[in-house]
């Protein structure tokens, strides 16, 4: 085994599967199953679950919303997010905890560093919600923030790309894979790996972002066990 404990990042969108807007069960399902299988391998596994197939706040303030109301509406929607996955783990068996940044005390716990990490070393899922709870920043800010403080050994980000290219290979087709980028070359180059805020949170304190395809079943496991999926950054 590779690692021992991770921050998988999923973003809000992601829940959507097929649909334009909110939460597919299916995909809630499908990744549960992967969820577990990977914690079965022994993993201590931590997620973050962004709000963007709910609620954006930077969307919002384009149309006219105050900006830091909608941001404080962006974090709930990933609270929703967070507990359609919650439930989506316990149906499949595994015992989780939901910790906010923002207290909720009749659904959540507060997040608080060393219960997170209790939680982990007891086998439970971590699910952190409602992202720093501060406006102005991002889910994947909050995965990289959580990830350092529970000293995860690298944040997983699950996309529906299975890694980062030389450039977009929705859009160019002769785009190439990297199988390791380090950060500097992502700065370089200009990549669109996460925010500017979250990335170097990340090269600041030497924590591995692994990029892969969330879609494939199977490719958390093996990602876990060092196979090559997707793209590390380090
Ligand atoms: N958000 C915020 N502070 C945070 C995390 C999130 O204000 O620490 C808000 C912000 O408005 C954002 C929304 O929550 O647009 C949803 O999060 P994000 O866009 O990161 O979700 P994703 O793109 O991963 O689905």
């Amino acid at each position: 085994m590779k690692y021992k404990r991770i921050l998988l990042k999923l973003s809000g969108e992601s829940l959507m599967g097929d649909q334009s807007y909110g939460i597919d069960i299916k995909r809630v399902a499908q990744y549960a199953k992967d969820i577990k299988e990977l914690h079965t391998q022994g993993l201590e596994i931590a997620i973050v679950i962004g709000g963007g197939n709910i609620y954006r706040g930077l969307s919002a303030e384009q149309s006219g919303m105050d900006r830091v109301q909608a941001d404080y509406m962006g974090m709930l929607a990933t609270v929703i997010n967070s507990m359609a996955l919650q439930d989506g783990l316990e149906k499949v068996g595994l015992k989780t905890r939901l910790l906010t940044a923002i207290k909720m005390e009749q659904i959540c716990e507060p997040f608080i560093r060393r219960r997170a990490v209790r939680h982990l070393e007891k086998g439970r899922i971590v699910i952190f919600g409602a992202g720093t709870g501060n406006p102005y920043f991002t889910t994947d800010t909050a995965a990289s923030l959580r990830a350092i403080e529970i000293n995860a050994d690298a944040v997983l980000k699950g996309t529906r790309v299975d890694g980062i290219y030389t450039a977009d290979p929705e859009k160019d087709p002769s785009a190439t894979r990297f199988d390791e980028i380090s950060f500097t070359e992502v700065y370089q180059r200009g990549l669109n790996v996460m925010d500017m805020t979250a990335f170097t949170l990340c090269q600041e304190n030497n924590l591995p972002i692994i990029v892969f395809d969330m879609n494939k079943p199977g490719n958390l496991s093996k990602l876990a066990n060092g196979e090559p999926v997707g793209t590390i950054v380090r």
